[in-house]
C-alpha cells in the first residue's frame, strides 16, 4: 500500500520519455520466456567499442587517473575534438567553447533550460528524436513541432520552419542524419534556414549531429559549423556514442556559443561535476586513434540499409524510402489500416520482430514503423520474412 503524502513538483507532469527503452524491455522479457525475438527496436550500434579504444580506457585507470577532471573536460579531449572538427569540416573552433559531457543528451536538456521558459517557444523536428519534446515541455517552453516530410527525404521544408518562427521563438533544434528516419537534410534547404535566421537574430539552434558519421552518399552531410553567420549562435550536439559504438560510456560534447558556455558549464558543475574521467581518456583515443573503425561502421550499415529497404519495398502496402544516413529504416505503412502501435506490437507478440512505431517519435509518426539497422545481415533477412510472411497472412 503506498502510505506516503510526497507531493513532487508539478513539473514532472511535462516529462516525457523513450518508448524504444520499453519496447527493448518487452521484446527482453519475451526472449527470457523462450521466445525467438529479432530486435530492431534498438538504437544503438551492435559492434562493440573497438579495442584500442577499450584499452586506452584501462590504462587511464592502471595510470591513477581515478579523481574528478575539470568540469569541462580534460583540456587535451577538448582540443581533440576541435581538431577533429578541423579535420572533418576544415572550421576552427576555440576548445574554450567545447563542453564534454555524459551523453550527447544532455546536451538537449542543456539546451531546453537555457532557452526555454514560460512564453517561449521551440521548434522541434517530428517525427524525430522524443527527448527534444520532452525537454521542451519541461524547461516549460511551448513545443513546436515542424514536419519532416516522407516526400522531401525526410528532409524538413526551411520555408515551413521560418514561417513557424514568431518573436517568442527561442531557439530551433535540427536533427541531420535522423532518428527515426534516416533522412539528411540537402545543403539547400541548410543554406535557406540559415538565411531566413539573418531576419530574426534572437533565435538560436541547436544542430544534433550525433550521426553525421553515418552517411550512405546520396545526399552530403553539412555541418552547421560550416555557416560563419550563425556561430555566434548555434549550438553543436556530437559524441562518441554511435561513431565509435560508446552508448554506454555515456560520453557526449556539445560546442556553445561563448555567451552560453559559461552558463551550460554551470549547469554541469550542478548536475554532474565532470565525465568519467576514463571514459575521457577512452573518448580521447577515439579521437586520435585509427579511424576505419568508423568507416567500416559506415559500410556495414549502408549495405544494411540498403538491404532492409529493398526487403520493405518487397512486402505488398509499404513503402520505404532509402535512407540516406544513421541506421533507420523508416516504412510507410498506412495502407495497412491499422495504427502504427497495432502494427508495433502485432509483429512483437506474432512473428517476433520488434521495431518502434513512429508515434513513439511524435504525432506525424503515425502511419510509419522504425527498424533499426543494427543487427547481423542474417537477423535483418529473417526479420524482414517474417514481417512480409505475416502481413501477407493477414492483411491480403
Ligand atoms: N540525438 C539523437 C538523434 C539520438 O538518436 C540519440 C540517441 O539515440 C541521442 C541524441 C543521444 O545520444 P547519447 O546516447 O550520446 O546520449
Amino acid at each position: 500500500m503506498n502510505n506516503y503524502n510526497i507531493k513532487f513538483s508539478e513539473r514532472f507532469n511535462n516529462l516525457g520519455t523513450e518508448t524504444a527503452f520499453t519496447v527493448l524491455a518487452k521484446a527482453n522479457k519475451l526472449a527470457e520466456e523462450g521466445n525467438s525475438i529479432i530486435n530492431l527496436g534498438i538504437g544503438q550500434p551492435d559492434f562493440t567499442t573497438p579495442e584500442h579504444i577499450v584499452e586506452a580506457a584501462i590504462k587511464a585507470l592502471k595510470d591513477g587517473h581515478h579523481g574528478y577532471t575539470q568540469t569541462s573536460g580534460i583540456p587535451k579531449l577538448r582540443e581533440a575534438v576541435c581538431k577533429d572538427i578541423i579535420r572533418r569540416h576544415n572550421v576552427e573552433i576555440n576548445p574554450d567553447n567545447v563542453l564534454i559531457v555524459p551523453g550527447g543528451k544532455v546536451i538537449i536538456f542543456f539546451s531546453a533550460m537555457l532557452l526555454g521558459e514560460n512564453g517561449k517557444e521551440i521548434l522541434y523536428p517530428n517525427p524525430g528524436f522524443p527527448i527534444y519534446e520532452s525537454a521542451i515541455n519541461f524547461s516549460q517552453a511551448k513545443p513546436v513541432p515542424y514536419q519532416l516530410r516522407e516526400d522531401m527525404g525526410f528532409s524538413f521544408s526551411a520555408e515551413e520552419i521560418l514561417a513557424k518562427v514568431n518573436g517568442k521563438t527561442s531557439l530551433i533544434i535540427i536533427n541531420s542524419p535522423a532518428n527515426p528516419t534516416g533522412g539528411v537534410v540537402p545543403e539547400m534547404e541548410l543554406t535557406k534556414l540559415v538565411e531566413g535566421l539573418e531576419k530574426f537574430p534572437e533565435v538560436a539552434l541547436m544542430s544534433d549531429e550525433i550521426y553525421d558519421q553515418f552517411c550512405f552518399g546520396s545526399t552530403n552531410f553539412k555541418s552547421m559549423l560550416t555557416y560563419p553567420s550563425i556561430s555566434n549562435r548555434l549550438i553543436i550536439l556530437n559524441g562518441w556514442s554511435k561513431t565509435y559504438a560508446m552508448t554506454g560510456w555515456r560520453l557526449g560534447y556539445g560546442v556553445f556559443p561563448p555567451s552560453l558556455f559559461e552558463l551550460a558549464e554551470k549547469l554541469a558543475v550542478n548536475v554532474h561535476s565532470c565525465v568519467n574521467t576514463s571514459a575521457q581518456f577512452a573518448a580521447l583515443e577515439a579521437l586520435e586513434g585509427p579511424q576505419n573503425c568508423v568507416k567500416n561502421m559506415n559500410d556495414t550499415f549502408k549495405r544494411r540499409a540498403e538491404i532492409m529497404s529493398n526487403e520493405l519495398n518487397k512486402i505488398e502496402f509499404i513503402s520505404c524510402q532509402k535512407p540516406q544516413g544513421a541506421f533507420y529504416c523508416f516504412p510507410n505503412i498506412k495502407k495497412l489500416g491499422v495504427s502504427a502501435l497495432e502494427l508495433q506490437n502485432l509483429l512483437l507478440e506474432n512473428v517476433g520482430v520488434a521495431s518502434v512505431a513512429g508515434t513513439s517519435f511524435g504525432v506525424f509518426g503515425e502511419g510509419f514503423l522504425r527498424f533499426s539497422c543494427a543487427n547481423s545481415d542474417s537477423a535483418i533477412m529473417e526479420a524482414m520474412e517474417r514481417v512480409s510472411e505475416f502481413i501477407k497472412n493477414k492483411f491480403s
